[in-house]
């Protein structure tokens, strides 16, 4: 049933009214920051690829489940035209945009010498300079508005680094510093830039990596996710694509209103090394 946003305390709905465009979000890590938000009262704006008939399900899901009003755009991350279209479309039928979310993200893991150009300049077209062009689009908006809340999601490979995955690291690291930078820029005016940095989070993202690891190695799957995948994470267990929802939704939350320009491990430990 939907929620009654009527009779819903704030307290339980910190968002309510509010509008956030996420990236990247028809799912894994993207899909449950938008439920979370969703959650939490805010209108969301879903965007990725899937069978049209999928994506129409969780738009319709969110709504119904969550009594918020839902939106997608289908833009491609790699193409500033189509970004620039989404941030406008999502003007124009929501009138506002309060949180956005740089989520979309893909990777290839290769040595350097063998790593496909191709590769990496679709990783770092979608993992780094996507999220320079919704932000340059947004930031009027949210300055109107005088509130924002940009949340760009990093990795702990934005903060340390793993062998075989160049661009991945080169964007995560780069993302980090683009957070820190608008944070600075739009300090005074209502608007936070900070990064979350998961360490593994259980996704298709990862699924598509633990067959290739266990092929290349010789070893079965549980063996590639505790010894391989999770080598670095000293608590031994996948993070949940809800525990990083609740972050985004702190984050969001005007309790949230000092914290700007940081990147948080969300990580097990990982980076503590
Ligand atoms: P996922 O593969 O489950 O989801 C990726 C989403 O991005 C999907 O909705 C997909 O359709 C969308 N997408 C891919 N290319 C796109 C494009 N060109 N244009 C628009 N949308 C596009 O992956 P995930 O694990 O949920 O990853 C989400 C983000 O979290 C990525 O930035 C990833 O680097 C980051 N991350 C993931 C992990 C992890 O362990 N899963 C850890 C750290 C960081």
């Amino acid at each position: 049933m939907a929620a009654d946003t009527m009779t819903t305390p704030r307290s339980l709905r910190p968002l309510s009214g509010k509008v956030a465009v996420i990236t990247g979000s028809t799912s894994g890590i993207g899909l449950g920051i938008a439920r979370a938000l969703a959650g939490a009262g805010a209108h969301v704006v879903l965007n990725g690829f899937g069978a049209p008939e999928d994506i129409e399900r969780m738009r319709s899901d969110i709504a119904a489940e969550f009594g918020v009003r839902t939106g997608y755009a289908a833009a491609d991350m790699m193409q500033p035209a189509a970004i620039e279209q989404m941030i406008n479309d999502t003007l124009h039928e929501f009138d506002r945009i309060d949180v956005l979310v740089n989520n979309a993200g893909i990777q290839h893991v290769a040595p350097l010498e063998e790593f496909p150009v191709d590769k990496w300049n679709a990783i770092v077209a979608i993992n780094l300079s996507s999220a320079f062009h919704t932000m340059r689009l947004a930031l009027p908006s949210m300055r109107r508005n005088g509130f924002g809340r940009i949340i760009n999601i990093a990795s702990a490979h934005g903060l340390v680094a793993s062998p075989f995955k160049s661009a991945y690291v080169a964007a995560k690291h780069g993302i980090i510093g683009l957070t820190k930078v608008a944070a600075l820029e739009a300090a005074e005016i209502g608007i936070t830039c900070n990064a979350i940095c998961p360490g593994y989070v259980y996704t298709s993202l990862v699924e598509a990596q633990i067959d290739g690891q266990a092929k290349a190695h010789g070893i079965s799957r549980d063996q590639v996710i505790r010894d391989v995948l999770l080598a670095q994470q000293p608590n031994k267990r996948f993070a949940t694509v809800e525990e990083i929802g609740a972050l985004a939704v702190f984050l969001a939350s005007d309790a949230a209103a000092s914290i700007t320009g940081v990147a948080l491990p969300v990580d097990g430990g990982w980076t503590a090394h």
